[in-house]
């Protein structure tokens, strides 16, 4: 449920920051107006720092974006191609923004110096070939119909229709990919669209320095995920772990928490289900009540930490958990059971069944006067090890 929470948080905040954005922009419209020679050479100090640090984290997609939008504003500020009307081109270059937009929504964050880059490239031009082709066919067709009311609908068909259903599928990709940067590509497809069709109601510079700051906020949110959470569970990781600790006054208890007989597991069920039945785990341990936090501290090992409490008062929610956690039925399904290896499933009575088990080992330390936390989980270890060697399935204090 936390880790649900979690992504959903990461999904709304940059939508959130771009709605609070437009509204104050509008109600503090003389602030910025002042300020409009300095918020228009913004968009060239911010887009160049964010495709820069986007590549650094590995944040391709945003990178690209960046870079092209960067392009995009020089072009309509006429830095560049100033004999081209802007405004007859406006129609094919949103058609391809939006499709290229989509595409990237759609795309994966890939390494710069790998063939991928070269097939993004590839897509980018197909985008625009694709818009510019797209826009000048509907033209053409609309100036060959002599019904005005057909006219007029073809007219509208260019923009309406593909726009549609890239923005539909941008939106579905960032709500199940649930991941700041993917709500970030969303938020610039917003953006696009608010400017093609609210013109001049916010000026391109002051909304493109607005995404440029969204997306260093993405780059920087995904760059602590990267270093404090776990990718397999969505816990938190050993190195948050190890800093939470600094912060810890002298009363709080710790747990250990180990599966039990993993390997075996991973060696009948194969290790993909043993990956499934980790996160499960996890989201059984992250519900832990009394203020405990959870981490996973590696491999099947988990700590809770329980700020402010005394190992006695926490017995009885750690043995809730261990219940819980032996109960919960985990169902195989049949292609789980394929990949398990084969000489494994020949005859293993437990691979014919549909639900499997499986049980944690919980040590408890509470921290005493002047031990460090090191030694307070060196404690906690000690006691799972005696709980493992009672027979596991329970929790030693
Ligand atoms: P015990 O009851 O004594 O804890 O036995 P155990 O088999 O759980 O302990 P052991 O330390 O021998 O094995 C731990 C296993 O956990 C080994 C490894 O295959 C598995 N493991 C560690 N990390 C991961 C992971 O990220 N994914 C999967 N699927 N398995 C993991
Ligand atoms: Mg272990
Ligand atoms: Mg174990």
């Amino acid at each position: 449920m936390a880790v649900i929470s979690r992504s959903f948080y990461y999904l709304f905040i940059p939508a959130l920051m771009t709605i609070v954005f437009i509204v104050a922009s509008q109600y503090f419209i003389d602030i910025w107006r002042d300020w409009m020679p300095v918020v228009r050479k913004l968009p060239f100090y911010l887009l160049p720092i964010s495709a820069i640090l986007a590549l650094q984290f590995n944040c391709s997609r945003l990178s690209f974006l960046a870079t092209l939008l960067l392009v995009y504003i020089v072009y309509e500020q006429g830095l560049i191609l100033e004999h081209l009307q802007p405004r007859d081109l406006a129609e094919p270059i949103f058609l391809s923004g939006t499709l290229l937009i989509t595409f990237l929504a759609i795309s994966k964050d890939r390494a710069l110096l790998s063939v991928h880059t070269a097939k993004t490239l590839a897509s980018i031009i197909l985008c625009f070939i694709i818009g510019f082709t797209w826009t000048m066919l509907i033209t053409k067709a609309s100036l060959l119909t002599d019904n005005q009311q057909l006219a007029s609908i073809s007219l509208l068909t260019p923009i309406y229709v593909p726009v549609g259903i890239a923005s539909a599928v941008t939106c579905i990709y960032a709500i199940w990919r649930a991941s700041g940067i993917d709500s970030t590509i969303a938020v610039t497809l917003f953006i696009w669209l608010f400017n093609y069709y609210q013109p001049g109601e916010l000026p391109l510079a002051l909304l493109i320095s607005m995404l440029a700051v969204t997306y260093l906020f993405a780059i920087l949110t995904q760059s602590y995920h990267l270093a404090y959470r776990d990718d397999l569970t969505g816990l938190s990781s050993r190195r948050a772990l190890n800093t939470m600790a600094l912060s810890l006054n002298s009363h709080y208890s710790v747990a250990m928490v180990d599966i039990d007989h993993f390997k075996k597991f991973n060696d009948t069920y194969g290790h993909d289900v043993g990956d499934q039945v980790l996160r499960l785990v996890a989201g059984k341990l992250s519900l832990v009540k009394g203020g405990g936090k959870v981490y996973r501290y590696g491999g099947e090992e988990f700590t809770i930490v329980f700020p402010n409490k005394d190992a006695e008062s926490i017995l009885p929610l750690l043995e809730n958990l261990r219940s819980e956690v032996s109960h919960y039925n985990i169902v195989l399904r049949h292609e789980q059971r394929k990949t398990s290896s084969k000489s494994n499933r020949k005859d293993s009575a437990a691979n014919k069944s549909k639900t499997v088990n499986v049980t944690i080992s919980i040590g408890v330390a509470e921290h005493h006067g002047e031990s460090t936390f090191d030694q307070t989980i060196k404690l906690a270890d000690k006691a799972l090890y005696i709980a493992k060697k009672n027979g596991r399935n329970r929790v030693h204090a």
